[in-house]
């Protein structure tokens, strides 16, 4: 079965697969990162890809590590052994994973690590901080505020990655890799123009109208991990509770295409989940108006004519 079939015949887990790599895949990267994460995708294709974070982090995990090691261009993610990746990801659990201070290598010769002039982070930087990060995000404040203690830290999400890969390598047979096929995912923006996206979360729904400049805003841009809104100005931003996966899932509930998909598409109206909602949740099923609206339950009208008729009945 091709790769295109696997994710087209309704199969959950290439589909779910198909969204992971795109979230990797940001249109600046070189292409031996593409090669890494279609490998990753390849040995891990197996893992269940409908259940939250875990497997996400391997396969970022996992791509980076076979990037860190075939970026030079003296071989192939695929040239990379099993035994190889169990010695890598091997290490004593109290400890944050050896290959760290490869990969921060290999990214920063790449061009691939903060950069200097705009100060602002690569996408695949932003990838590697989020898998290596021991704060789970709570440095910020403590940055901030002088009386805020700093918070110890913790294991990183990469540390556990990295037992669950060896662990898994440890048993891997070469040759069954051969027979492993990953979707194929070209990287790409995705471009939606429309002048009413609306963020959903369980309980409200709520347009995204103005820029931090106070323009319209008429469209989100999704590349790789980021989601960010542009204006009529040609300002970008970022939105708290938007991110590129729930950006990817309501395009393709949209339109039936797969979360992977490339290229401009045009909305009268976009309605995205929140990042408060889990990721696949879709809004026309957890939405408290939205739900209402598809599948009536008792109307309020209904609740409003009853009231009224018992009023009439009594006068
Ligand atoms: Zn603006």
């Amino acid at each position: 079965m091709s790769d295109v079939l696997a994710v087209e015949s309704g199969q959950p887990s290439a589909y779910d697969l198909d969204l992971e790599m795109s979230l990797l895949l940001p249109s600046s990267a070189p292409p031996a990162w593409g090669a890494a994460v279609h490998e990753a995708a390849r040995l891990l294709v197996d893992q269940r890809w409908d259940q939250g974070s875990r497997a996400s982090v391997d396969l970022c995990t996992l791509s980076l590590l076979l990037f860190a090691r075939t970026y030079a261009g003296d071989r192939v993610p695929g040239d990379v052994p099993a035994a190889e990746l169990v010695e890598a990801f091997h290490g004593p659990a109290d400890h944050e994973p050896q290959i760290i201070g490869e990969i921060d290598r290999a990214l920063t010769e790449t061009g691939q690590g903060r950069d200097r002039e705009s100060g602002r982070n690569t996408p695949l930087w932003s990838i590697f901080n989020t898998a290596r990060d021991q704060y789970k995000g709570r440095m910020g404040a403590s940055l901030l505020a002088d009386d805020i203690e700093p918070p110890a830290p913790g294991p990183s999400p990469m540390r556990g990655a990295a037992g669950r890969l060896a662990a898994f390598f440890a048993g891997y047979p070469d040759q069954a890799r051969e027979q492993k096929v990953a979707p194929v995912v070209a990287p790409g923006p995705l471009i939606i123009e429309s002048d009413r996206i609306q963020i959903a979360t369980a309980h409200s729904i709520r347009p995204v109208r103005r820029c931090p400049h106070d323009d319209r805003v008429s469209g989100v841009r999704v590349d790789g991990p980021e989601a960010i809104l542009v204006c009529d100005q040609g300002h970008v931003s970022a939105h708290w509770e938007l991110d590129a996966s729930r950006v990817r899932m309501a395009v393709a509930r949209a339109t039936g295409v797969r979360p992977s998909a490339q290229g401009t598409h045009r909305f009268p109206e976009l309605v995205v989940a929140s990042t408060d909602l889990l990721r696949h949740s879709d809004p026309r099923k957890v939405n408290v108006f939205l739900r209402e609206r598809d599948f009536p339950l008792v109307g309020r009208d209904d609740v409003l004519q009853q009231v009224g008729r018992l009023i009439d009945e009594r006068g």
